[in-house]
């Protein structure tokens, strides 16, 4: 029979890398918590319409990129895509901007995009998703960006680079995207097909374009900076104000535009260049418009995505304490041995040890050799002949040292020499 394997761009993260991810999620939730951030959990599918509306019927992540599909022929359905759009729908299904007109809300999961497995992109990814929606006061965007820059830190993630640009509002975009277009009419000729279409239904989305020859044709294209009207000039140049005053370091990048339609105003990106080349690690921006646009009140927002995946691959190994993940492992050899070694185990566990109780049935060899490659530090060996004279040996796998201790006291002394080897 053949081998089912995983689906392409779908990957397993198996038990060595799973103390990684426990890091970074930890370390993730407690920053977010000295913030105020409060996690929501939010489903994997949503209606495609969310997403269509949200994001953008003509983005390259909606057109090319989602997983949809037509439920038993009833409605069209799409694994998300990202975090954003499904927060704000639960924020609005469930009314909670009217108990709380300042939210922060972070989740933690997958998103799915179908992108080109052999770049080594990954079809299912993860993010670290934070939102702030209430305000639009650029204060909350630089907190945003400085809670970002923390969070990478405290993960060991260094010789990052932060890019910020304003999007502006629905007024100055107009004008930008009326001046983007006579642009790319005197350029059609060297636009790929893709970029002749979306000059017509959206051209902003040019810019998000990966074919080269696009690329060096807009080397001259019009920068929205230059477009922006006087609320949103205020409102980018304060950002930059509060984030100098937070000692934070930034390049104005009037190209950068984000692949999303929702974005407004601030918009920022964190690139390293130790994932060889200059790579996004985490990105987002504000999006005044998008709870209108989802058939919402106007609740003004901000949030940024951290790439789990990107992230891990920044870690180092001395964040994460790798240890054994056996205390003590007991070696029960026979049945009555086994009907010792069950309930002792449960005790041990109530105190906290990390116990593992050898299969039935095996040799002492087989059972040491078993207990040598979970990394355990001691053995307790449980013969039925030790067992009736009433004392058994725990053997330190370190030193190969054996000693003998009475069953009376096992698990007193047991736990002695534990607590002493964890300090
Ligand atoms: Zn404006
Ligand atoms: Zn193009």
């Amino acid at each position: 029979m053949v081998k089912i394997t995983a689906i392409r761009g779908f990957k397993d993260v198996l038990p060595e890398e799973t103390p990684k991810w426990q890091f970074m999620e930890y370390t993730a939730r407690s920053i977010l918590a000295n913030y105020g951030f409060r996690e929501i959990r939010i489903p994997v599918m949503e209606k495609t319409e969310l997403f269509t509306r949200g994001i953008g019927e003509t983005t390259d992540i909606v057109e090319k990129e989602m997983y949809t599909f037509i439920d038993r022929g009833e409605e069209s359905l799409s694994l998300r895509p990202e975090a954003t759009a499904s927060i704000l729908r639960a924020v609005l299904e469930h009314n909670l901007h009217a108990v709380n007109p300042v939210l922060k809300l972070y989740t933690i999961g997958p998103m799915f995009r179908r992108e080109r497995p052999q770049k080594g992109r990954l079809r299912q990814f993860h993010q670290i998703d934070a939102e702030v929606l209430g305000s639009e006061e650029p204060y909350v965007d630089a907190e945003v960006i400085a809670l970002l820059m923390h969070l990478l830190h405290a993960l060991g993630v260094n010789h990052v680079a932060l890019e910020i640009n304003s999007l502006g509002c629905a007024a100055c975009r107009s004008k930008f995207r009326e001046a983007i277009r006579i642009f790319l009419d005197a350029y059609v000729h060297s636009l790929c097909p893709d970029c002749i279409r979306r000059s017509k239904n959206n051209p902003l989305r040019v810019f998000d374009c990966k074919v080269e020859t696009c690329r060096e044709s807009l080397m001259n294209a019009p920068v929205i900076t230059d477009y922006l009207c006087g609320d949103c000039q205020s409102h980018f140049l304060r950002v930059q104000e509060y984030l100098s005053l937070l000692s934070l370091s930034f390049v104005v990048n009037s190209r950068m535009v984000r692949g999303l339609d929702y974005y407004t105003r601030t918009a920022f990106e964190v690139t390293t260049d130790l994932l060889g080349a200059q790579n996004a690690v985490a990105g987002g921006g504000r999006y005044d418009g998008l709870s209108e646009d989802l058939g919402g009140p106007r609740i003004p927002g901000i949030g940024f995505a951290i790439g789990c995946e990107r992230i891990l691959a920044l870690i180092k190994e001395e964040h994460t304490h790798n240890g054994p993940y056996l205390d003590i492992f007991i070696a029960a050899l026979g049945e009555e041995a086994q009907k010792f070694a069950l309930p002792f185990s449960q005790l041990l566990r109530r105190k906290h040890i990390k116990v593992e109780t050898g299969p039935g049935g095996k040799s002492l060899k087989w059972l040491l050799k078993q207990a040598d490659r979970t990394g355990t530090p001691y053995v307790l060996i449980v013969g039925e002949n030790e067992l009736n004279a009433g004392s058994l040996i725990l053997r330190n796998m370190k030193n190969g040292e054996q000693r003998l201790i009475s069953t009376s006291q096992l698990e007193e002394a047991i736990m002695k020499i534990l607590r002493s080897e964890q300090n």
